[in-house]
């Protein structure tokens, strides 16, 4: 019989008081691996009223014995790493490898967020008036909205609730519909521990009818969503009429800048792992390259080499392919579009460029393509496939305003040995993150964070932690 997930509420796995059930499939072989309740707004109101009551009490609590809790919770998720990543490489089709680096960085930054337990701080301001002191307290909002993409699935639990949890805030989260197994499984971990009823709660379902029940509700404090703009968008419309605080980590278009003095083997090596790990689906890969006209042709020819290296297959059986199938047939119909539409308007297709049949599953080859013009739709829009443009620029200067040239600004990279371009890359690229002779990839102490429609505020280390806490301004005549 089909494994069918029940929501989490106030500590207990509860009836959904569905509207219908969600096949969940395996996108490597199209076989059902369970289903979700399409959770009725009645219920996600209970998740959040749940919520609610168990904030007060939790954050009245010590922030180091709210530590203690999380760390219960990463202890957790160490003791059962194979079970984890083998259910996300089931349901999201990423490779075992980067399954099980997802599932140990994830309590990694459980842990991190802990370790802030002894650091959160307030300010004192010096007061215009004599005997007067000036406090800046923070203070947990109440209850936090996490919705989830599909992509990072499990990680970005944490990501929501390590910093919602460690500042006194309780949680609802909603999985996405195409990834809730290992949602499933955390729940399942953190009710073994010993954490509060109604501190953290979990409803299932889709977008339309779970999540917008979730932003319609004026007892959720903060919506903290990751996910696509359009979705981020349409978050803030619901949020708008509670005013409720947003925090969006939205999609990416990340360039990667190469110029005539970079290692270009070190470059080729970055830009294709960035493109083709998770299948492309990635919001802060390498969405399209800028490649100086001098080292343009010898730069495309390792390009293509490596991109063709790369093997794909099922991740479940295969464990050494590069890469595995889309999340679904939606996703392989996006890339297969952007790419024919980009030959149509006058791109050239280098290698690749094919829906790949393997039976079952949704697969797309490594695909390179030159000539778009800046303006096309494959350099503006986010790809989220396993599909490198390459352009052409005669220098930084082009480079960088056609990187700036762009809806998106999550993430950019440059690739370069003269000092005196980093430091310009540095003050011109407008993106919330650069990464400089490296792969694309944040680091926890961070602050991940989009600008223009990439996103509203961040995400990691102190920056990241403070976006879940409110001020209070307290002024005392004494
Ligand atoms: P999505 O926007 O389709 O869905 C994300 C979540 O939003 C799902 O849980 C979905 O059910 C929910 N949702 C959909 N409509 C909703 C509504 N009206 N109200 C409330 N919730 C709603 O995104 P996706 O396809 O799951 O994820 C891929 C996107 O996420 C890409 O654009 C990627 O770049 C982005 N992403 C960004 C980051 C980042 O840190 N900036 C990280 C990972 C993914």
């Amino acid at each position: 019989m089909t494994i069918q997930h029940r929501n989490f509420i106030n500590g207990s796995f509860v009836d959904a008081k569905a509207q219908g059930m969600i096949p969940v499939l395996n996108p490597a072989t199209d076989q059902v691996l369970s289903e979700i309740p399409e959770t009725s707004a009645e219920a996600v109101g209970d998740a959040v009223a749940a919520a609610k009551a168990a904030q007060k009490p939790w954050e009245a609590k010590a922030p180091i014995e709210r530590a203690g809790y999380l760390r219960q919770i990463s202890a957790k998720i160490r003791d059962n790493v194979p079970e984890l990543a083998k259910t996300i490489v089931a349901e999201q089709g990423k490779t075992m490898g980067l399954a099980e680096v997802e599932v140990n960085f994830t309590a990694d930054y459980i842990d991190y967020m802990a370790e802030w337990a002894r650091r959160l701080e307030g300010e004192i301001v010096t007061s215009d008036n004599p005997n007067e002191s000036i406090f800046l307290f923070r203070q947990a909002i109440g209850v936090v909205g996490g919705i989830l993409p599909w992509n990072f699935p499990f990680f970005l639990i944490a990501r929501k609730l390590a910093p919602s949890l460690l500042t006194g805030n309780s949680i609802v989260l909603k999985p996405s519909e195409e990834t809730p197994n290992n949602a499933a499984l955390f729940m399942k971990l953190l009710a073994e521990t010993d954490m509060p009823n109604g501190v953290v709660n979990m409803v299932y379902g889709r977008g339309a009818v779970s999540g917008a029940a979730l932003c319609g509700n004026p007892d959720v404090g903060l919506l903290s969503f990751t996910g696509s703009v359009e979705t981020g968008s349409r978050i803030m419309e619901a949020a708008a009429k509670n005013i409720t605080k947003v925090n969006l980590e939205l999609g990416g278009k990340a360039p990667a800048i190469v110029l005539k003095d970079a290692d270009l083997d070190m470059a080729v090596d970055a830009i294709v792992a960035s493109r083709v790990i998770n299948s492309g689906q990635v919001c802060n890969c390498a969405e399209r390259v800028y490649v100086e006209a001098s080292v343009e042709d010898e730069f495309v020819t390792k390009l293509v080499a490596k991109m063709e290296e790369q093997k794909f297959g099922n991740p479940a059986e295969d464990f050494s392919v590069a890469y595995g199938p889309m999340i679904n047939k939606a996703g392989l119909d996006k890339v297969s579009g952007l790419v024919e539409r980009a030959k149509a308007a006058g791109a050239n297709l280098v290698t690749g460029g094919e829906v790949a049949d393997l039976g079952t599953g949704n697969y797309y080859t490594p695909t390179v393509l030159t000539g778009c013009s800046q303006d096309s739709e494959i350099i503006q829009n986010e790809v989220f496939g396993p599909v490198l443009p390459v352009n052409t620029v005669e220098d930084i200067d082009e480079a960088i305003t056609r990187a700036n040239d762009s809806e998106y600004g999550l993430t950019s990279s440059i690739y370069t040995n003269n000092i005196n371009a980093a430091m310009q890359a540095c003050r011109e690229l407008k993106f919330g993150e650069t990464y400089i002779n490296r792969n694309n990839f944040e680091a926890m102490q961070g602050y991940h964070a989009g600008v223009r429609k990439s996103g509203i505020g961040g995400a990691d280390g102190k920056h990241g932690l403070y976006e879940y806490t409110q001020t209070h301004m307290v002024y005392i005549q004494s």
